[in-house]
């Protein structure tokens, strides 16, 4: 059993993904071509914002919201500490400080109430200046993206929504992408909308914002990528990669429905023994991973691995105790909630192909 089957998928899209990659071939514009028009224009409506712009990876995205925020060097970017690396490490690559919060012990999402007391840690300190709050959808629940909103506009911040688990994910029917001033996702494989190497997307409403990250994506470009009018990078999504999402995204629906039905299954089969994850009233999880709590997750994941069924540990460190942040002094205990979650998780297989048998599998294993 695969943990995310991604050849499963393949296989049930084979012919429309092979069409299209073989369009890609015979009309030769690797570099954006049709396809990635096409695809923005697509993710611009399945998200409902005014803006789609694809790139290289998530990561890349992330760094294209921070550049068009023009937050750097002295600037302070809030958020959360239990996430993946990139989060936290665009911050840092910006030139910017990245202040930490704990999570949520239900949702695992940043904590709005820490968010405001690191703020206004932040505010009595006066070394840095407050700019935006990076909120991510961990696990492929959407942030707390009210809660977060009403902060942001009290301490006058810009919000970056890390929705790169988060794609497909709702808050009473509006979709992850569309919340905060700059949303990004990424196209990484395993990811909930992936494609078959790297690629990501940056979505935005406003129209300042979206012209400097078509710019700062190709070079800084003016009139076109000859004519340079600020520093950028190059992170553009091929055409390849922009051909295989189009078909990923028009199955991508029925996929969300397999997801949620898989999640269901494991809520039926797994609430007596395990607290399985919630889901506050009027969200929707894309369940890019199905995330249980255990204090003894080494047991578990011992006795699934002899049954055969693979299990992932998503995130074993925080920011805060990773080597690479160990400079901005923050001490064992700052985050006793995410520092218990990163002891404690354990995820599950968990993908929109995975069969009857294979759930059973799944199940039998985790209550044995
Ligand atoms: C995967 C991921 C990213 C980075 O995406 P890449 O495409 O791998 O660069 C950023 N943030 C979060 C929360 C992620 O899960």
């Amino acid at each position: 059993m695969q943990f995310i089957d991604l050849a499963a998928q393949y296989q049930h899209l084979k012919s429309k993904i092979d069409q299209r990659i073989q369009a890609v071939l015979n009309h030769g514009q690797y570099i954006m071509g049709p396809e990635v028009t096409e695809l923005e224009a697509q993710l611009a409506d399945y998200v409902g914002v005014k803006h789609a712009i694809t790139c290289a990876n998530g990561t890349d995205a992330l760094t294209l919201a921070l550049m068009a925020l023009n937050i750097g060097k002295g600037d302070a970017v809030l958020v959360p500490t239990f996430t993946f690396f990139a989060s936290a490490e665009t911050v840092a690559f910006a030139n910017a400080t990245p202040v930490f919060v704990d999570s949520d012990p239900n949702t695992f999402n940043i904590c709005p109430v820490d968010l405001e007391k690191r703020i206004q840690a932040v505010q009595a300190k006066g070394r840095l200046t407050l700019k935006a709050i990076m909120a991510v959808d961990l696990f492929g629940l959407p942030a707390n993206y009210p809660a977060i909103q009403e902060i942001a506009d009290k301490y006058d911040l810009k919000i970056i929504a890390d929705s790169a688990q988060g794609f497909g994910g709702e808050i009473n029917g509006q979709r992850a992408g569309s919340f905060g001033d700059i949303a990004s996702t990424s196209f990484f494989p395993a990811k909930t909308l992936g494609c078959y190497g790297d690629g990501g997307a940056v979505f935005t409403n406003n129209d300042h914002y979206a012209e400097l990250i078509k710019s700062y994506r190709v070079h800084g470009k003016g009139q076109d990528k000859y004519d340079n009018v600020r520093i950028g990078v190059n992170s553009r999504l091929d055409t390849i990669q922009a051909a295989i999402l189009l078909e990923k995204l028009a199955a991508f629906p029925q996929e969300l429905k397999n997801r949620n039905a898989l999640a269901d299954f494991y809520q039926k089969y797994l609430s007596e023994r395990f607290n399985t994850p919630l889901v506050p009233t009027g969200y929707v999880s894309s369940w890019a991973q199905y995330t249980l709590v255990a204090e003894n997750r080494d047991h578990h994941m011992a006795k699934l691995k002899e049954k055969g069924v693979p299990s992932m540990v998503y995130y074993g460190t925080c920011m805060h105790q990773q080597t690479a942040f160990k400079d901005l002094g923050y001490k064992q205990g700052d985050f006793p909630v995410a520092e218990q979650l990163a002891k404690t998780v354990f995820s599950l297989p968990m993908h929109p192909y995975m069969d009857e048998e294979q759930r059973m599998k799944v199940t039998k294993a985790a209550n044995s």
